[in-house]
């Protein structure tokens, strides 16, 4: 399966005062277009940090580097030059983004403003396309077998770009979905562990992880259940016997699960 790194970018991430929502909303999306993500990192808002995390990243070869925060016109976003740094490439101004800021302002290029200006900013020879719900655009570059994408930071942004350009290039190359599912079993970990073990075995593509820190004393234990497969269907059918096959066992012992 093709594997993926995510990158989120941001001082106040790694200071802990924002939560690092976009990867966990990235992570998600791929997770179910079947792409396995090997590794989420949080880097400060400094050039050299991140070209370093990246060029680690693409040291492992992932299919796919996502990157998030630092487009925007203030001096700490400095992603497109780290990755103009890590490519070798310069940073180029965008005309046909200049020209459709231009044209969503309603004013010519030459007054767009200096804010602006910059966040048309990307890679030379990079693909950039323009931000459906913000200002600061996309850009995608290919590094070897790496396809890496720089997203905005603003969660509605980044989701907006991800859905506009790049679910169905991730969903046309991978081969494989998954679906996800949470049930609760009236069971300890201890007990329910055993059973997850041989379902793992017997189920290839299936991802069990009981969630001790979410158990509920009237409800039970959480367990969130992934499967891939080659389409929604396969999972889907995997997915059935697989739950029908733990009901089984935990109703052979006594126990709920809903
Ligand atoms: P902007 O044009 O707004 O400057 P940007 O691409 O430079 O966009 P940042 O400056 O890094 O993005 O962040 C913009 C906003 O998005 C901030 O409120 C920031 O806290 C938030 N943000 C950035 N990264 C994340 C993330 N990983 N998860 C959740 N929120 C984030
Ligand atoms: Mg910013």
């Amino acid at each position: 399966m093709m594997s993926a790194e995510i990158f989120a970018v941001g001082d106040e991430l790694c200071y802990g005062r924002v939560y690092d929502t976009n990867s966990f909303w990235l992570a998600d999306q791929v997770t179910k277009l079947g792409v396995i993500v090997n590794r989420i990192t949080c880097v400060r808002d400094k050039v050299e940090d991140l070209r370093t995390a990246l060029e680690e990243g693409l040291g492992r070869s992932p299919r796919f580097i996502f990157i998030t925060g630092g487009l925007g016109p203030t001096p700490d976003d400095r992603t497109i030059e780290a990755i103009a740094k890590l490519v070798g490439r310069n940073v180029v101004t965008e005309d046909l983004i200049l020209g459709e800021m231009a044209g969503r302002r309603g004013v010519p290029v030459k007054d767009l403003s200096p804010g602006l200006r910059s966040m048309a900013r990307t890679v030379e020879g990079a693909e950039c396309y323009p931000n459906p719900v913000g200002w600061a655009p996309i850009t995608i570059v290919t590094v070897g077998g790496t396809l890496l994408a720089a997203l905005p930071g603003p969660p509605k942004e980044m989701q907006g770009c991800f859905t506009t350009y790049l679910s169905e290039k991730v969903a046309g190359v991978t081969g494989y979905r998954s679906i996800s599912h949470r049930i609760y079993v009236t069971m300890y970990e201890s007990e329910v562990f055993p059973l997850l073990e041989d379902l793992a075995r017997s189920f290839d593509g299936a991802y069990f992880k009981p969630l001790v820190g979410e158990y509920k004393q009237n409800v039970g234990l959480p367990v969130e259940i992934i499967v891939f497969g080659e389409s929604e269907m396969v999972c889907r059918e995997k997915f059935v016997k697989l739950l029908s096959s733990l009901k089984q066992e935990v109703t052979a012992r006594g126990k709920g699960l809903i």
